[in-house]
């Protein structure tokens, strides 16, 4: 994307590319002491010089969208300039922050949904959701059931009269698989259904879920946004009939972030391209080699031309992150421990989307597609260490993988 001069002579945001758009968003240094950052606003409280000052300010808040400050649990200026950035990146509406990606999730779908109602959900969803959607969710009276993220056909039969919403997260968590998001939205949207899509993976920076028919997109800021596993954050952007009831549910329920947070993921942001853009090369190196990789089974990777719903993610996504998996074969855990054990780069981590490489077994469940129980996936985070070590390293751990393997065979 690129400005022509008379757009960027307006003063239009949207027509800058978006590393330009990375480094300005969510930045005034006029209305912040000439500071290059929004500085971190320590507040619970605001106060009013007189009752007339407060009387408008009371008068303007009543329209959802005000960006003022009356109160901490409604945020402050540090916070709400990454709630626009990211907003303004996405093409959504406005944001919220919120103290974490789970919470993210738990409020986007309280905003959507109420006792009696459903949500149908991807069957390759993060394993922290599914359990609040069978676990949690469903002691209040909402229902769900999921759907095979492939069968795109297969969703309209599964919407029930009674579906509020459709959750959706492309690629899914630990196996990789890519939903074709904007049929979806479509279908979902034809039988009044709302789209919920969790863009932790792509960040804005690889997906626009607003131009793919998503009606709230949602983040774990913990993972890429923040970027350097140094904080919980989550965020939810909503388009703009929906952002009122999305906001008076999450800061009703007493949802906020604090402002150190906030500063971590607009410090975050103005690295988003340059880390996403080295996170993606050095992936797709390493998956590359593993594939070539005589021991490795296969590589869960939507770059790949065999990857499920590679074709979708060509046409939807600009790019891939540094969040994949592959495949060893199923063996005895001591066996598997001696890999794991013999990395020393990739360190074993549950979390993602920082400067450092990770590796974990992933726990997932599916109830379509299950998976091969002859096949042990192993998730890698790619970080932002030499490729060549990080290969290294591998082939270090994988070497001693097959030396135990021979020796229980
Ligand atoms: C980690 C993660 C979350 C949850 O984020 P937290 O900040 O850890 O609560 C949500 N979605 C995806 C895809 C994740 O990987």
């Amino acid at each position: 994307m690129t400005a022509s001069v008379t757009e960027v002579a307006a003063g239009n945001p949207a027509a800058y590319g978006v590393e330009t758009r990375l480094g300005h968003l969510g930045r005034d240094p006029a209305a912040h002491g000439r500071t290059v950052n929004t500085p971190i606003y320590r507040a619970s409280t605001y106060v009013w010089p007189d009752t007339a000052t407060q009387e408008q300010e009371r008068l303007l808040a009543q329209d959802p969208a005000y960006r003022g400050t009356m109160y901490g649990r409604g945020g402050n200026p540090t916070t709400i300039a990454f709630e626009d950035a990211v907003a303004e990146l996405e093409g959504g509406f406005r944001g919220l922050i919120m103290p974490s990606g789970l919470a993210a999730i738990v409020g986007a779908v309280l905003s959507v949904a109420k006792a009696g109602e459903h949500i149908l959900v991807t069957d390759n969803v993060y394993p922290s959701a599914r359990n609040v959607f069978t676990n949690v969710l469903s002691r209040y009276g909402i229902e769900t059931s999921f759907f095979d993220p492939l069968d795109t056909d297969g969703i309209a039969v599964r919407i029930q009269r009674n579906t509020r919403a459709l959750y959706l997260e492309a690629p899914g968590s630990d196996t990789f698989e890519v939903q074709d998001v904007p049929r979806i939205a479509e279908i979902a949207h034809a039988h009044g259904a709302l789209v919920l899509f969790d863009n932790t993976w792509a960040t804005p920076y690889f997906f626009k879920p607003f131009e793919h028919g998503v009606d709230i997109s949602l983040h774990a800021a913990t993972k890429y946004l923040v970027g350097h596993s140094d904080a919980m954050l989550g965020l939810i952007v909503a388009r703009k009939e929906i952002y009122p009831d999305v906001r008076s549910t999450v800061r009703g329920l007493g949802y906020i972030a604090g402002p150190d947070d906030a500063y971590l993921a607009l410090r975050g942001l103005r690295t988003l391209g340059v880390r996403l853009d080295r996170h993606e090369s050095s992936a797709i190196e390493v998956a590359e080699w593993l594939l070539r990789h005589p021991g490795v089974l296969g590589v869960r990777h939507p770059a790949f031309a065999h990857h499920p719903g590679h074709a979708t993610w060509q046409r939807d996504f600009s790019g891939s992150s540094g969040l994949f998996s592959f495949e060893l074969p199923a063996v005895p855990k001591p066996v598997l421990n001696v890999f794991l054990d013999h990395l020393q780069l990739f360190s074993m981590g549950a979390s993602w989307g920082g400067f450092e490489s990770l590796v974990k077994l992933p726990h997932a469940t599916r109830t379509f597609q299950p998976l091969d129980p002859a096949r042990q996936i192993i998730r890698l985070h790619v970080g932002l260490e030499t490729v060549s070590d990080l290969i290294a390293d591998l082939d270090y751990a994988l070497g001693a993988f097959a030396h135990a393997q021979k020796k229980i065979a």
